[in-house]
């Protein structure tokens, strides 16, 4: 099997309401990137990058689009059926830039799976759930509207909470005391700094709250600076942004820096590289969140079938982006949330055939 053509489709991802995270940063569309790879035996492989905004990670739309157009003449005439094989020639061809061959990677994946007759989960080693329980992100606004927002996703059947940090000292620790006094049994609060506070605040806000049955993720931007925090500190760590690789995740090991990983796919290079950390994770008794960076249904059902090989109790949570968008490429396809969970159908491959026309004509095609 030969890869044949690649076409890549770069559309305006409007968000349902703008989003706040620390440092001032806002954000009202994604710039999404979808790609389709079609093979000389009539199989075709869809993925989906799409960064939260271009000041959130280290990966931009224009990275992702760019970037594939250089490494495309390269691929054709590929194997798609071995992403490590295809992942090498991407190394070859452009040094770094993740971000952009998670998008390669997830298609080629999805051609595996559809060769095979497996959905991709399989592939990855097999299902260790039937369906991810949902984490909630509640994003920048007042105490009251963050928790009315928490209020709505209980409702929903959600019970963990990624509470976005980053308005002061004095707010911050305000949120933290009115969702851990009002948190249910069964609930899960993890406060998310998204790397805004300095040392001082995280050190400050971190030995002021009273309880300590919460984790913290990325308090600041750095894995130095986070490392540092964790040893005057006593909460649980998640690391996030600064999880980019295995050689990242060897070293918070070694300094036992954090006792859980948010593994975002594409920020580490799609499923070859994921399923690496993930299996780091699992040998050292270390918990994950998975997830997309952003982006449609596609890209959750990317997060879905990743997060299923995920034993229950090493899984923070999974995350569904979708609901945050106004655009649905795949209607009655994929990964949806239901009363608290990601469910997704078992199909082989991803499962999912977008609809072109709702991304527009393609940006480039290569064949
Ligand atoms: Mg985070």
């Amino acid at each position: 099997m030969k890869i044949s053509s690649i076409s890549l489709f770069a559309f305006d991802l409007p968000l349902r309401e703008v989003q706040s995270l620390s440092r001032g940063r806002r954000f009202d569309r994604f710039g999404a990137t979808v790609i389709r790879i079609d093979t000389d035996e009539g199989v075709s492989g869809w993925g989906e990058v799409t960064p939260w905004g271009s000041s959130y990670l280290a990966a931009f739309p224009g990275g992702v689009r760019q970037a594939v157009c250089d490494m495309a003449p390269a691929l054709l005439g590929e194997d798609p059926r071995f992403p490590e094989a295809v992942y090498r020639v991407m190394d070859r061809e452009l040094a770094g830039h993740v971000y952009a061959k998670a998008l390669v990677d997830f298609a080629v994946w999805d051609i595996a799976g559809k060769w095979t007759g497996l959905p991709i989960h399989a592939l990855l080693g097999g299902a260790q759930n039937a369906a991810p329980h949902l984490s909630a992100a509640l994003h920048l606004d007042a105490p009251e509207a963050m928790l009315a927002a928490r209020d709505r996703y209980r409702t929903a059947g959600v019970g963990t909470f990624s509470v976005k940090m980053g308005q002061g000292i004095q707010l911050d620790s305000e949120v933290i005391e009115q969702f851990q006094t009002t948190k249910l049994p069964h609930e899960t609060n993890v406060f998310d700094a998204n790397g805004g506070w300095s040392r001082a605040e995280a050190v400050t806000i971190m030995q002021r709250a009273h309880a300590a049955d919460f984790m913290v993720e990325q308090p600041c931007s750095t894995y130095e600076s986070t490392l540092s925090v964790r040893r005057k500190t006593s909460q649980p760590i998640s690391l996030d942004e600064c999880m980019t690789d295995v050689q990242v995740l060897v070293r918070a090991i070694e300094e036992h820096a954090c006792e859980a990983v948010n593994i975002k796919l594409a920020r580490v290079g799609g499923y070859t590289k994921a399923r690496q950390i993930r299996d780091l994770l699992l040998a050292y008794d270390l918990q994950m969140y998975v997830m997309c960076m952003g982006g449609t249904a596609l890209s959750d059902t990317i997060s879905a079938n990743f997060a299923r090989t995920v034993p229950l109790d090493r899984l923070v949570g999974a995350w569904a982006s979708q609901e945050y968008v106004t655009l649905d490429i795949c209607p009655g396809q994929g990964a949806r949330p239901e009363n608290g969970f990601l469910v997704s159908p078992d199909l082989a491959g991803l499962g999912v055939a977008p609809d072109t026309t709702a991304m527009g004509p393609p940006f480039a095609v290569f064949e």
